[in-house]
């Protein structure tokens, strides 16, 4: 797979920093085809569907081509749908961002007219709209036409099936002879090909051609989830299955660094790799990934290629990956060796058409799955906690704890059983809610047939109450082991807090990486606003001093001392999620 960066596409700086800042590592197939056809000027036919980067894909050469000194309209995008709309308007502006004077406003009926007519009255260059409001306002001329060299009409087939049909016509034979046509659909109806023989001069195809490809071996599930429980629903599939050793793709490098962050705050030993790190970031990521230091390495598509680590045992699409190509090389990254692996996606959506789609081209099962409930991901912390328990058991000198609960039961009026419930309740962490209110298991990708492509859901409410449980949350399944064995912890002062943007992941994986100690004997990480105390074994506390002397956490220089006044104390669940 041949990579193109924006930088090769010949666009003016501003759009090249907004990419940046969205965080795009490289053009998306159909952009790569679609963005020089359009800068050369060309009307063009553009196959492709939500997801791809379609969106960018005629937006960014839109914008290239605006008059940011023009306060006049010179550019429309008619689209199906309000949501649409708004979408298309706000990923403009993202791409406009550093482009002084340009004012993109979104159009579509239901919205207050008489806002919109002000705001056009401001100098709008671009237009995002539905045909009917955009028709409306060309009636009462509040949008005048006459310097309009770019219509942009994204999700054409839809906008047909939605009987829009004349309404762009009326526009299109409206505009300036002199312009350029652009035509974005998912499905090529004929209806299509007649709008294009009728209003495009000459245009040029660009779609993806698709290869054949091999699909390895691997099971591969999916979830629905809805946006702000991604983290949350990889943690718990994490938990569940606790792979060794996995890759989590993301789209963009923004959404790598995000990830990371999110994962090591919550205790995870994850790293990331994008094309922003030098040679030497990228070779240490690797390594600890090769060592088993990190578990989990977070990658966007390109950074992922060189990948050459045989025993990854899953694959997580964070994102749902812009291509149907890249879908089979991210899972292709596990499973190697002659081992099965799993791949696991995660829906957000619309994405579902996506992967429908994926589903087909790959011509493989991706099977739709509940999303793990709180009591399920407490079975397995539960049966996790007693397997140590069994190994301490057999491993461990444990008379002076038996002393101990002796005297408690000689002492007080409990069994040895009650005993042993609370321990293992106090391991399991507080009580929770659950944040996740749906466990449906997600809709077979085959019976989406029903389904607008808008992505309108029917028939989820009546299932959602036979799964939805709100019940407590697994937490740090050390706790029980560490008032067991009674652990000697050190309590260590760092001069670095909140204020210095660090998270408890930083500190945790500063400690355990450059001591080397691992990561599950850190103790708890309380952490204020300039600095941060963390409790490790006694017997390596030196070993940390002595490796933590000249190390930084995120780039700063750090002072790592004992912690004056503290007193030895025994372990305590660290609050974090256990690993
Ligand atoms: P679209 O197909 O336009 O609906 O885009 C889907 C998502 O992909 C949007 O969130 C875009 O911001 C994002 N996107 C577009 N181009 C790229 C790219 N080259 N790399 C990563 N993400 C992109």
């Amino acid at each position: 797979m041949e990579t193109i960066r924006f930088e090769e596409l010949q666009l003016n700086d501003a759009i090249l920093r907004a990419v940046a800042d969205m965080g795009f590592e490289a053009a998306s197939p159909i952009q790569a085809q679609a963005i020089p056809a359009q800068l050369e000027g060309c009307d063009m036919i553009g196959q492709a569907q939500t997801g791809t980067g379609k969106t960018a894909a005629f937006g960014i050469p839109l914008l290239q081509k605006i008059d940011s000194d023009n306060r006049k309209l010179q550019a429309i995008v008619l689209l199906p749908t309000r949501e649409l709309a708004i979408q298309v308007a706000e990923e403009i502006r993202h791409l406009a961002k550093f482009m002084h004077g340009i004012k993109v406003l979104p159009v579509y009926g239901g919205q207050d007219i008489v806002r919109q007519i002000r705001a056009l009255k401001e100098g709008t260059q671009v237009v995002i709209g539905t045909p009917g409001r955009v028709m409306d306002h060309m009636r009462r001329k509040t949008i005048r036409v006459d310097q309009v060299h770019t219509v942009v009409l994204d999700e054409a087939d839809e906008m047909l099936n939605m009987g829009f049909l004349e309404d762009m016509e009326t526009i299109l034979s409206q505009l300036p002879e002199e312009r350029q046509t652009v035509m974005f659909s998912a499905t090529m109806p004929s209806a299509i090909a007649e709008i294009a023989r009728k209003f495009q001069k000459d245009p040029v195809m660009v779609r993806v051609v698709k290869k054949e490809l091999t699909v390895p071996e691997v099971t591969q599930y999916y979830y629905e989830v809805k946006p702000k429980n991604k983290v949350e629903v990889l943690c718990r599939l994490m938990d569940l299955y606790s792979p060794k050793l996995s890759v989590v793709f993301c789209n963009t490098k923004k959404g790598v660094d995000e990830l990371v962050q999110a994962l090591q705050g919550r205790g995870y030993f994850a790293e990331g790799l994008h094309g922003d790190l030098k040679q030497e970031q990228r070779d240490r990521v690797m390594n600890g990934f090769r060592n088993g230091r990190t578990e989990i390495l977070v990658a966007t598509d390109v950074a992922a290629r060189g990948i050459d680590v045989d025993d990854v045992e899953a694959v997580f699409n964070y994102d749902i990956p812009q291509d149907d190509e890249y879908y089979v090389h991210r899972i292709g990254r596990t499973g190697r060796a002659g081992r099965v692996g799993k791949a696991f996606s995660l829906v957000v959506g619309k994405e579902v058409y996506k992967l429908r789609e994926i589903q087909r081209y790959c011509k493989t099962k991706i099977i739709p799955q509940a999303i793990p409930s709180l009591d399920d991901i407490t079975d397995i912390k539960v049966e996790k906690t007693l397997d140590q328990v069994r190994e301490l058991l057999e491993s461990t000198d444990l008379s002076a704890m038996i002393n101990v609960i002796e005297q408690k039961l000689i002492e007080e009026d409990y069994t040895a059983l009650d005993l042993a419930a609370a321990l293992l309740k106090m391991s399991m962490g507080e009580d929770n809610e659950d944040i996740i209110d749906n466990f449906a298991p997600a809709r077979s990708l085959d019976d989406l047939e029903g389904f607008r492509r808008d992505g309108r859901r029917f028939g989820r409410e009546s299932r959602r109450e036979d799964y939805s449980r709100n019940r407590r949350r697994g937490g740090a399944d050390r706790a029980v082991m560490d008032y067991i064995t009674g652990e000697d912890m050190a309590r260590l002062f760092v001069n670095i807090g909140k204020n210095q943007g660090v998270t408890p992941g930083d500190i945790l994986g500063a400690v355990a990486g450059e001591s080397g100690i691992p990561g599950r004997v850190v103790g708890s990480i309380d952490m204020y606003d300039g600095y941060t105390f963390v409790e490790v074994p006694r017997k390596y506390s030196e070993q940390v001093l002595s490796a933590m002397e000249h190390a930084k956490i995120k780039g700063k220089n750090v002072r790592i001392e004992r912690a004056t006044g503290s007193i030895s104390r025994k372990g305590h669940g660290s609050g974090r999620r256990g690993r």
